[in-house]
């Protein structure tokens, strides 16, 4: 199942022996997990190739693995696959909103119903839920006491087969008592071969209500056939999220990953258990962090984070040894070192730098708080200004760029006395050989 994928990392930063073979193995262990996990297989392979392409072209910033990039590429790819970095929009974009929920019987529609209704209530919507399930004996009392219970308004008509005409009327009577949020239930009860009619009514109830969005509700242990019955529903009414139920469960979930595959929608929510609290938003990134292996994957994409800004902030450095110091090379330099934290410390990092710390002493006491001021004053140059800081001996532009950031004049002249520094500190560098030579590899 899933659970393999982390088994398939440990064993991979585990491994050693020619890049290839171990690229070639760790695949295969990965689409085996996934696979085992019911994720579609058209898929499994689409996403293995672009790890595989992406493990053999990229280079690891110095200090990071390649086998260590491998995990952050395969980390990179499957958050992209769950929706990315971004968490979901729960919030309605206006009001009143319609969300019609389909999916197949047992999935657990009605009860997502409940605790989607207690979800906005709690963030202080008026809720409306709607029982269209005119199959399902039971179905009204079911929907109506946990509308009582998370204190959500509620329509129903007991008895009446007609699931259009309750949509319908529910949707009018739950707006005009003030809901801001309507939530209609809808059936999944027909049997074996009767897909076609369950279809046919999700389209024509959708037709009758035009939902604001549809969410389609995934029972975490469906496994491979999520995927064509995603796909078949999102045909009839197109869907606009989804919800995973039973995550608490043994399930697999793979499934989960096909229906977003089938459906281009996201996963909005998951749910965790039976009661009408255990609903979570869906965080993609803590999700496969999880599915990868939480703790040592953490510190693992930390390491390799502070290693690339550090590598961008030497490309920086290097680029003001060799070249001239300019407005826009400092410009770079801070928002880098914004970033990075205090100077002496990014230093420290650099083999090599530490030695020259002494020098850059009055670079290391730049507050985080005056950088945001040069930032805004140097925002208040012209390109001409920004290429050549020497203009900046004409009072008069001092005091136009001093007007235009709404600072003191002693202020853009703490900023000039700055590059002066930096300008001194890099002629200093210049004489010292192993620091070049150490620029000069890095090109
Ligand atoms: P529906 O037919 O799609 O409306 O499904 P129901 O809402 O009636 O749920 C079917 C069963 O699944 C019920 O026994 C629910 O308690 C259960 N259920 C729903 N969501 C979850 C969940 O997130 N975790 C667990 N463990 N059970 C759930
Ligand atoms: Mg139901």
């Amino acid at each position: 199942g899933l659970d393999d994928l982390r088994k398939a990392v440990g064993k991979l930063l585990k491994r050693s022996g020619p890049y290839e073979a171990i690229v070639k193995e760790y695949i295969r262990d990965i689409q085996r997990a996934l696979i085992s996990a019911d994720v579609n297989v058209r898929l499994v392979f689409e996403l293995t190739k672009r790890i595989r392409e992406r493990a053999l072209k990229e280079q690891p910033p110095p200090g990071v693995s390649r086998r260590e990039w491998l995990v952050k590429v395969t980390y990179e790819e499957l958050v992209k696959l769950f929706g990315g970095d971004t968490e979901p929009e729960v919030k309605p974009p206006y009001t009143p909103y319609v969300i019609m929920m389909v999916g197949v019987q047992g999935s657990g529609k009605t009860t997502t119903v409940g605790k989607l209704a207690k979800f906005y209530r709690s963030m202080g919507y008026r809720v409306g839920v709607v029982a269209a399930d005119t199959y399902r004996p039971g179905a009204y009392e079911q929907l109506q006491q946990l509308a009582n219970r998370v204190g959500a308004m509620f329509y129903g008509e007991p008895g009446s087969k007609d699931a259009v005409a309750i949509a319908r009327k529910g949707v009018e009577e739950l707006k005009k008592r003030g809901a801001d949020i309507i939530i209609v239930d809808t059936a999944g009860r027909h049997g074996y071969g009767e897909e076609e009619a369950l279809l046919e009514e999700m389209r024509r109830i959708a037709e009758a209500i035009s939902p604001d969005e549809v969410m389609l509700v995934i029972d975490a242990a469906m496994g491979q056939k999520s995927y064509d019955l995603a796909k078949r529903f999102h045909e009839a009414t197109p869907i606009g999220s989804i919800v995973v139920t039973k995550m608490d469960g043994t399930a697999k979930g793979g499934g989960a990953l096909s229906a977003v595959a089938a459906t281009g929608a996201r996963i909005k929510f998951i749910g965790t258990g039976e009661d009408v609290d255990e609903l979570e938003v869906f965080r993609p990134r803590r999700f496969v962090a999880r599915l990868l292996g939480m703790g040592d994957l953490e510190s693992l994409l930390e390491r390799i984070e502070r290693l690339q800004s550090v590598e961008e902030f030497e490309k920086t450095v290097a680029e003001m040894v060799a070249g001239k110091i300019t407005f826009r090379v400092l410009y770079k330099q801070l928002e880098q070192m914004r970033k990075l934290g205090p100077f002496r410390k990014v230093l420290q990092m650099i083999p090599g730098f530490s030695t020259m710390l002494d020098s850059f002493d009055e670079a290391a006491k730049v507050s985080e708080e005056k950088m945001k001021k040069w930032i805004s004053i140097m925002n208040s140059m012209t390109y001409e200004e920004l290429d050549d800081p020497e203009l900046l001996e004409q009072r008069s532009r001092v005091k136009r760029i001093a007007i235009g950031a709404g600072v003191e004049m002693s202020e853009v002249r703490e900023l000039y006395n700055y590059y002066k520094t930096v300008k001194r500190m890099m002629r200093q560098l210049r004489k010292r050989k192993d620091i070049l030579e150490k620029f000069a590899k890095m090109g």
